[in-house]
């Protein structure tokens, strides 16, 4: 399979170089070049199937020959080594619980997979790849557990200080080896600017930068896994599937529909924001126009120019008449957010965080019109990762699950620095 640059059709490339670049010279990102399509006796004996499978079969096309069945199948075991429980919160209304990883972040998948891909593909070679990321949270600790011990791969991960969790600090700065977290005197913006401008400066181009967010195709095209197993678990009950993707990159949710247009059988997807609504307002106004980033209590989600929809668009050959029928968008607010949360916790006892929540939201305001459905929204965190929102909302205490402990008691080593002077400073000396 060959990608091609969303900015010029006629600029391809291979699966490799893909992901190893991240992003095209011209700053398209990669698309491929046509779409692959599972044959029905795929569907029709899905339930037969393992996840791990299911993983290969959807995942293979877009890789080929670039990688030896044995080292692809093994890397789809390895990435997939945890639970994807779906749980009935109402009647016909199901939770996809993508949070059972090692991070507890439904990065956690597509940070793995990336990571194998590039041990791979470094093999042999001489020189490192440099991962250099921006967190304001969950993606930096999926990233660092994914890749840690990756050899031929060094990863530096910046985070604004003092202005992410507990948890997620330790799970930046307790691991150590290839892994290296730089403490920003600053905000989360400052810290994407530094990132930003180490991949334009002349002077680091031999350090191989790279990026690990969901630009990048090896850490995208994984997401698409969920949705087969959606289906997997739903198919006997033979109503029409919806699902509904908390949704900030749009990288998630572009996956999804991916696979639908490979054939999967959902009917309707459904993107749900909380106030950054660039895409609401874009499907009913068909104007692009993003507004300055809004902080919510669905942090994950403040993204207000995401950058994966142009891939959504490509899906649907630029028709936004297409596009329609198969995408519905929903903002909510945070008090909806807050109230559906103290509403679900009451009725089912079911504890949706922050992001799962605004997911439910968007499901319940589309289904109304279709109640002959099955509706799935993705929780795409754990609650305890939000401690403030739940228990001050809910009146409860969420125990700190075991898997997490371990990192707690762990010193924390983060390098300081001011400017990007310092950033450069430390990737060229250190
Ligand atoms: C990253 C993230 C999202 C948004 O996913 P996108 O692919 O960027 O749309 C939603 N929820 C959580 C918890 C996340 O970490």
């Amino acid at each position: 399979m060959k990608y091609y640059s969303l900015n010029n059709p006629n600029l391809k490339v291979s699966f490799k170089e893909a992901a190893i670049t991240g992003i095209a010279p011209d700053k398209g990102l990669y698309f491929p070049e046509s779409l692959p399509q599972l044959n029905r006796s795929f569907f029709e004996n899905i339930e037969k199937y393992t996840k791990e499978e299911i993983a290969y079969q959807a995942i293979h096309p877009f890789i080929g020959d670039e990688i030896p069945e044995s080292v692809l199948r093994n890397i789809i075991s390895e990435t997939l080594n945890f639970d994807f429980p779906i749980v009935e919160v109402q009647e016909s209304i199901f939770a996809l619980e993508l949070y059972h990883g090692p991070t507890m972040a439904f990065k956690d998948v597509g940070a793995r997979f990336m990571s194998r891909c590039l041990r791979y593909f470094t093999q042999g070679r001489k020189d490192k790849i440099t991962i250099l990321v921006a967190t304001s949270g969950d993606t930096g600790g999926a990233v660092a557990n994914g890749f840690y011990g990756v050899e031929g791969v060094e990863v530096v991960i910046l985070y604004p200080s003092g202005k992410v969790s507990t948890i997620q600090e330790k799970q930046l700065t307790t691991l150590g080896k290839n892994i290296s977290a730089i403490e920003v005197k600053g905000t989360f913006d400052d810290c994407q600017d530094m990132v930003k401008r180490a991949f334009l400066d002349p002077e680091l181009q031999t350090k191989n930068l790279t990026s690990a967010n969901s630009i990048n195709i090896a850490r995208w095209l994984p997401q698409m896994f969920y949705y087969f197993l959606i289906y997997q678990k739903l198919k006997s009950k033979n109503k029409p599937i919806l699902v509904s993707v908390p949704s900030g990159n749009f990288g998630n949710i572009c996956a999804g529909m991916l696979a639908m247009q490979m054939g999967l059988p959902i009917n309707h997807f459904i993107a749900s924001t909380n106030v950054n609504d660039t895409i609401p307002r874009f499907m009913s106004t068909q104007k692009y126009e993003p507004h300055p980033t809004i902080e919510t209590i669905s942090n994950a989600m403040d993204v207000s120019n995401p950058s994966n929809f142009i891939r959504i668009l490509e899906l649907f050959q630029q028709k936004t008449n297409l596009l329609e029928e198969k995408l519905s968008s929903y903002s909510f607010s945070d008090e909806e957010t807050v109230q559906l949360i103290q509403k679900l916790y009451a009725e089912t006892q079911y504890l949706a965080d922050p992001h799962g929540a605004v997911g439910y939201l968007g499901l319940a305001a589309y289904r109304e019109q279709y109640p002959d459905t099955l509706g799935v929204f993705l929780e795409t965190a754990h609650p305890v990762k939000f401690p403030e929102s739940i228990e001050k909302y809910l009146g409860i205490h969420i125990p700190i699950p075991q898997s997490l402990q371990p990192i707690l008691d762990k010193p924390k080593h983060s390098y300081e620095i001011e400017s990007y002077k310092n950033l450069k400073d430390f990737l060229l000396y250190k």
